[in-house]
């Protein structure tokens, strides 16, 4: 297969692809750095304007159009993205470096993802509610908010916005997407599913840029009325700011530095397998990733032996390559940052058992992936999310301690147990203060029709996906009729 490089992606607005003023900027492939996926252009606030009030002028007859008909837009757009999965997932992979099984199958919940909320046109909207008066009708119907913003990360560059935009779309909002850089071409492809599908013009618009502004300039703009974010908890944080401050609807999902306990009943090679498979799948760069791994005493030394074995195995490579089981971080910066925490995890005495190093016969960011031992709370590598290959191993007595330490952290995304005992599940569940609560499962790993989204500063607070996307898109409005 070859897909079309050098190409220069525009931006879609008004139903019609536009360039924009502005610089070119150049997509490149992390395995290969010298290799170009694309070209995008850094565009204009004067662009996002020109985006935010198409959206504007086609919202009011998009929220009237009946919901089934709106449903059967996503329905084509799915059959779209379907038909394009393997050109869409080697663009994904040769432009953030994830594996090509996993960007197919991320490319496939893309799918499935536009199928669920194409469905939603069909589902109930409302209750009905017993009212005091028993001459009066009481019930519950929803409206969108209006053109509604999207900002997404560069780590799912398909199912992140597809998660969003899908139910925005169906719930009667007009959206104006503004893809991460580091994913700009993935991103580009997706929305020409969308365009695909036939949207009124207007309806769905797409914005290439910097974050500072075309992301800043959504957040602040007065006529979008939500703002949907997925990133980094500093910039998330500015965001969500900046729409309360205009008393915009905003819904922020973030960092995380999920833990993994297992305790000394656990079936230690699952447990093993799953660390490796949450920690190191994608390099690293999940929300979910398994970042600390938390064992008890009593099982340590077994569980350490099995899971270095399996570790020094990992075949770091191009994606592309079919023996590759782990790409190159998705960028230099990545890179960079990655290469740093090891470096702070060395002086502030943690040991590192193995990894951590380039691969020095390949030009790419590669950086095998790295177990580090005698790691202690307070240290930066278990405090701050590092997003990469990179597992610190931690030494607790009991399963009390071992929740406590895995709450001893300022996010909570996602928390794994690998235990086979009733009573250390339960406390866990009782104790645990994370959204994904996961038992003899890996920290990483979402079904799209259920919740999504995390406690403390991995969220604020909303949920994402399956039906908890309802409540972000749309407002209520509580009918009374006598
Ligand atoms: P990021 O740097 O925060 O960027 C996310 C998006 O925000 C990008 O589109 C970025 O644009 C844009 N942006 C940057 N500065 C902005 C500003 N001042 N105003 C408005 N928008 C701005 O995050 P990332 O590096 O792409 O992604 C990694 C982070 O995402 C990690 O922290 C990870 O945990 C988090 N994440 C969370 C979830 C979740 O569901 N909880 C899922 C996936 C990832 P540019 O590309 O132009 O910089
Ligand atoms: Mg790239």
């Amino acid at each position: 297969m070859s897909i079309v490089t050098q190409q220069t992606y525009s931006n879609y607005i008004n139903g019609t692809w536009e360039s924009s003023a502005g610089d070119t900027k150049a997509s490149i492939n992390p395995a290969r750095p010298d290799e170009v996926v694309g070209y995008y252009t850094l565009s204009s606030a004067d662009t996002l304007n020109k985006a935010v009030e198409a959206g504007m002028a086609a919202k009011d007859a998009w929220r009237k159009m009946a919901e089934p008909a709106r449903g059967n837009i996503l329905f084509k757009a799915a059959d779209f993205l379907e038909g394009r999965l393997e050109e869409i997932a080697e663009t994904m992979t040769r432009e953030m470096g994830k594996t090509f099984p996993e960007a197919k199958g991320e490319t496939m919940r893309g799918v499935q993802l536009l199928r669920y909320y194409a469905g939603e046109g069909m589902r109930k909207n409302g209750d009905v509610i017993p009212s005091t008066d028993q001459e009066a009708l009481m019930f519950t119907t929803r409206t969108p908010l209006g053109v509604v913003g999207v900002i997404t990360p560069w780590n799912f560059p398909v199912a992140i916005p597809i998660w969003k935009i899908a139910p925005a779309l169906v719930y009667g909002n007009a959206v104006v997407f503004k893809p991460a850089q580091e994913a700009v071409i993935t991103a580009a492809k997706v929305m020409e599913c969308l365009a695909e599908a036939g949207f009124p013009e207007g309806v769905i618009n797409f914005v290439t840029g910097t974050g500072s502004v075309i992301g800043q300039g959504l957040a602040e703009h007065p006529h979008v009325h939500g703002i949907t974010f997925t990133g980094s908890e500093q910039v998330g944080r500015g965001i969500g700011q900046t729409a309360l401050s205009r008393g915009a609807k905003y819904q922020l999902e973030m960092g995380g530095k999920n833990p993994v306990i297992v305790t000394e009943d656990a079936d230690l090679d699952l447990a093993v397998n799953a660390t490796i498979s949450g920690g190191l799948k994608s390099t690293g760069q999940k929300c979910t990733a398994t970042s600390r791994v938390i064992v008890q005493s009593t099982v340590y030394d077994s569980f350490k032996e099995k899971l270095l074995e399996k570790v020094k195995d990992i075949k770091v490579g191009d994606g592309m390559k079919e023996d590759s089981w782990m790409g190159p971080c998705a960028s230099e910066s990545q890179f960079q940052t990655v290469s740093s925490y090891i470096e702070k995890g060395k002086e502030e005495g943690a040991e590192l058992l193995c990894g951590g190093e380039t691969v020095p016969e390949e030009k790419g960011y590669y950086i095998t992936p790295a177990v580090f031992d005698r790691v202690s709370p307070d240290m930066t590598i278990a405090r701050e999310e590092i997003f990469g290959p990179v597992l610190a191993l931690m030494k607790v007595e009991t399963v009390e301690e071992a929740i406590e330490l895995a709450n001893d952290t300022e996010y909570g995304l996602s928390a794994s147990i690998f235990t086979t005992s009733i009573q250390h599940f339960l406390s866990f569940l009782d104790d645990i203060e994370a959204g994904l609560v996961r038992i003899n499962a890996e920290s990483a790993g979402v079904e799209l029709q259920a919740p999504f989204g995390g406690m403390k500063n991995s969220s604020s607070h909303s949920r994402e996906q399956g039906e908890a996307a309802k409540e972000f898109f749309t407002s209520i409005k509580t009918v009374f009729v006598k």
